[in-house]
Parts: structure tokens; sequence; C-alpha cells
């Protein structure tokens, strides 16, 4: 056999299983057919770690309640930033306020932990500068927000340093039963493996019987404020009017402000910002930093385990709360996995992340220190961020390292400023060139085929 375990998809389940499981004698790949781990959660930098209280799916419910719970020390010890920030369930109107008294009774029938309903006035002492009317609120304590895509990572770089092998660049094409396990057919190789993890949504192979397909879809439209624009909250506050459309406010772990649309059907800037304007008052959209629309679900998340005497297991469904579950269905997944294949606990296994600099975080003189050691952090590339060489370096070298511009945008910060990129965006095409030995031309912003450079306007012969 190749492979005890192979794990398909590298998305935050993925990876959270692989680190899961690195953690014991087995030999594991994890096959991911983009050129880097995590591409697919969320972009913007926070997602709300959720409580359970607001799931109408008691078992939904419970996921996202078993992972709320874990996210302190597994923050503090995978080192990714997170903070409990507490959220407010608003009505505005005699039919919300029904619901919130509905998500009251259900959050505490489900045994979450310190909820409670506040009236107008104490709402708006917690919140002095919430523009709404309202008339009541659920309040929990609990609710969170995290740097997903932080997180995906340091479980995937944990997993990569205690041997688990990512095979990037590799699309998974088939997964067929033989006498003793599996055989998994990609685009470049074709594999043997005792048991298979399959996350990869949507996807249909020989094994499996039964085609998936997500039903319960709406979407998000929001906008990324900055830091300096003119609103200022405390909790992620979310409205739950009775129409097509809810809106939540999260204030983010770097403290800016994500302003979200949740829709039927896509409604564009425009009438995201009209709808904003009406609701929270006039926003300077030269505050606005970046604004996304995406597809937004509501499955029920299913971890199959109906083909586990043969060594089968597949993570179904989409949902809203995933990355809030992730730590409970990588723990799941991974007692599963132990409990049917022969395996002991490593005793070399390494709980810790790499550590990198953080130029911005640094005393001048920490920062001095560093450069004095290495140049190339006084050298600043994305100046809005303050992003050096020498961490745009440490993004590429570091384990599962950025091979595309998305890679270095997300691991390092560097284009999320005001200029958007426009000052550093070649300069980074530039680095990835040279230390990944490739032509400039040859580098990727993100997918297959999304080169940057055409071409260069002018080739000389030697
Ligand atoms: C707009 C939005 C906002 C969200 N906000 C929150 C939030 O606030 N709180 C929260 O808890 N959650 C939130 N989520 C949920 C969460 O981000 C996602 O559900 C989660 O990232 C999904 O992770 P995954 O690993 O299951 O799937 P994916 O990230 O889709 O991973 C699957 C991986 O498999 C790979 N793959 C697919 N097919 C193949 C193949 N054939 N071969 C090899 N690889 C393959 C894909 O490239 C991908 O990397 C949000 C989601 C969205 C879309």
């Amino acid at each position: 056999m190749d492979y005890d375990v192979l794990i398909l998809g590298g998305g935050i389940i993925g990876c959270a299983v692989a680190y899961e499981l690195s953690k014991y004698s087995l030999n594991i790949a994890l096959i991911e057919k983009d050129y880097d781990i995590a591409d697919d959660v969320a972009l913007i930098n926070s997602a709300v770690v959720y409580d359970g209280s607001e799931c109408d799916d008691t078992l939904m419910a419970k996921l996202e309640m078993i992972g709320n719970e874990m996210f302190d020390e597994l923050s503090e010890r995978l080192k990714v930033p997170f903070k409990r920030q507490g959220s407010l369930i608003v009505a505005e109107d005699e039919v919300s306020e029904e619901k919130v008294n509905e998500i009251y009774k259900r959050g505490i029938e489900l045994g979450v932990k310190n909820i409670r309903i506040l009236d107008k006035n104490q709402v708006y002492e917690l919140e002095p500068n919430l523009n709404l009317k309202v008339l009541k609120a659920v309040y929990s304590p609990n609710t969170g927000v995290v740097c997903p895509y932080d997180l995906a990572l340091a479980y995937g770089e944990i997993a990569f340093d205690n041997g688990v092998n990512f095979r990037l660049e590799e699309e998974v094409l088939d997964i067929q039963k033989i006498t003793k396990g599996f055989r998994v057919i990609t685009n470049k190789n074709k594999f043997t493996c005792k048991m298979v993890i399959n996350t990869t949504p949507g996807q249909n192979y020989s094994i499996d019987s039964t085609e998936k397909s997500y039903k319960d879809k709406r979407n998000l439209s929001f906008f990324l404020l900055e830091k300096d624009c003119r609103f200022n909250y405390n909790n992620t506050i979310f409205t739950i009017k009775d129409s097509a459309e809810n809106v939540r406010i999260i204030p983010t772990v770097p403290g800016n402000i994500i302003l979200a649309l949740n829709t039927e059907e896509p409604v564009g800037y425009e009438n995201t910002l009209k709808e904003f304007n009406s609701f929270l008052g006039q926003i300077d959209e030269n505050k606005i930093n970046a604004f996304y629309q995406w597809p937004y679900y509501k499955d029920t998340i299913i971890i199959d385990e109906s083909l586990i005497d043969k060594g089968y297991i597949k993570v179904i469904g989409k949902h809203y709360g995933q990355v809030t579950m992730t730590p409970s269905i990588g723990k799941m997944v991974c007692e599963t996995i132990i409990s049917n294949i022969n395996c002991k606990l490593k005793k070399d296994f390494i709980d810790k992340r790499r550590e990198v600099y953080n130029f911005r975080e640094l005393s001048n003189e920490d920062r001095n220190q560093l450069i004095k050691v290495n140049k190339k952090y006084g050298n600043i590339i994305c100046v809005c961020q303050n992003i050096t060489e020498g961490e745009i370096i440490d993004a590429i070298r570091r384990p599962l390292g950025a091979r595309t511009v998305e890679g270095i945008k997300r691991r390092t910060g560097a284009t999320f400023g005001n200029c958007k990129g426009a000052h550093c965006f070649n300069k980074i095409v530039s680095i990835l060139g040279r230390e990944t030995n490739k032509r400039p031309t040859e580098i990727v912003n993100d997918l297959r085929n999304s080169n940057i450079l055409k071409s260069r306007i002018k080739e000389f012969q030697k």
C-alpha cells in the first residue's frame, strides 16, 4: 500500500483532519487540486465562531457549540488570532421579536451558557453607536471571530511538519474499491491506500452512490471597511427581519468592520450600498476596502460513515458555520479512523507551528535588531500594510509555503491596504519568481492559468 490514509481535499476540514491524524503512527497524504491549501476558505479575514444558539438544526448547533468551546485553547496553541467578542441578535419589529424569543429558548434547551435577553436600553448600553430600531435582542458572550485562513494554514503546517505528504496541484479523478483498501486515481498518479477521507464537496466518484446537490443556497454581499471608518461596534450584530434580507455587522480580529447582507439572490454593489446607507446612515465609499459576493450555504453537514467497514468516510455538505465546526469535525473523523486502523500515538509529535516575524507588531528596537540580522526585513514591499521583503520570503519558504500571489497576500496581509496592491503587486511577482526559480510570466495569481504577466514586451537574443 502507498499510504495508510489518503485525505482528499485541502480545505479547512481536510487540513484539520490531517493535523489530528498526524499525531498517530500513520503514513498519510493529502491531495489538493489547487496550488495552495484552504483556497476556498472565505477570503475575508474574519469568520464568526458561532455558539449554536442561532442555528435551527440541532445537530449543526451541537457541532458549532462543541467547536466553539474548543477555540480558546486551540487558537492559543496554534497561535491563530481569535477574539471572543460576543453577539447580539436584534429584533426590530414584533415578528422578529418572536424569532428572538425562539432563539433564546432554543439556546437554553441546547445548553448554551450565559445567553440572555436584553431590552432596548441594555442593547444601547452595549452598543452606543448602534443606529437601529431595537425592541430586544439575544446576547451571547460566547460568540467569537477567528482568521479562518490562518487556522487552516496552522493545521496544514503542523501536519506537514509531522510527516503528512501534501500533494498540491493534483486532482482526484476517481476512487475505486480494491480487495484490500482503495485505489485513488488522480490526473498524475494512481495510489493505493487502506482508508480514504473524502472532504471534496460535491465530488462523486465510482465508490459514491449518491449525487450531492446544495439546496439551501443564498447569497452574501459584503463590504470590508477600513479601520478608520466612522462605525465602531463591540459585538457581532445580526438582524433577523422577516423579509428575505438579513444584515450582519462583524468587527474583525484586526479591527476592520465587515458589513454583510444576506439575500436570496446576488444584489450587486450599488444595492448593497443603498441597503446599508438606509440602515446605518451614509457610508463613506472611500472607506470601503473591498466588496465581495459569495454563495452562502445552510446544508446539514453529514459525516458519512456508512462505508467505514470498507474504510471510507465522506464529509458532505456546506454550511455557513463550518469553520466553527471544524475542530469538532476534525476530532470526530480522527477518532473514527484510529478506531478502525492499527496505529499508536507518536512520541515525537510536535504540536507547534514554526514562528515567523510580523514586522508590523515589533517594537522599533526589535525591528532594528532584525534588520541587522537580515537586511530584507528593512525593505518594505507593501507600504500600506508595512510588509517587508523578509516576511514575503518567509511566506514562500515556510512549510507549505506560498506559490501564488494570493498565497502571499493571505499569509502576510500584503496588498490589503488602501492602494489594493497598486504599489506592491509587481514586486511580489518578482520576489515569487526569484524565490521559486520561475520567470515572472509563469507566476499565477491563484488558480491554474491565472498568470499575471502574459509575456515580455521585448525579447532580446543573447
Ligand atoms: C461567504 C462565506 C462566509 C462564511 N462565513 C463563515 C463564518 O462566519 N463562520 C464559519 O464558521 N464558517 C463560515 N463559512 C464556512 C466556511 O468558510 C466554509 O464552509 C469552509 O471553508 C468549507 O471548508 P471545506 O474544507 O469543507 O471545503 P472547501 O474549502 O471547499 O475544501 C475542499 C477542497 O477540496 C479541493 N478539491 C475539490 N475537488 C477536488 C478534487 N477532485 N481533487 C483534489 N482536490 C479537490 C478544493 O480545491 C478545496 O480546496 C463561510 C463560507 C462562506 C462561503
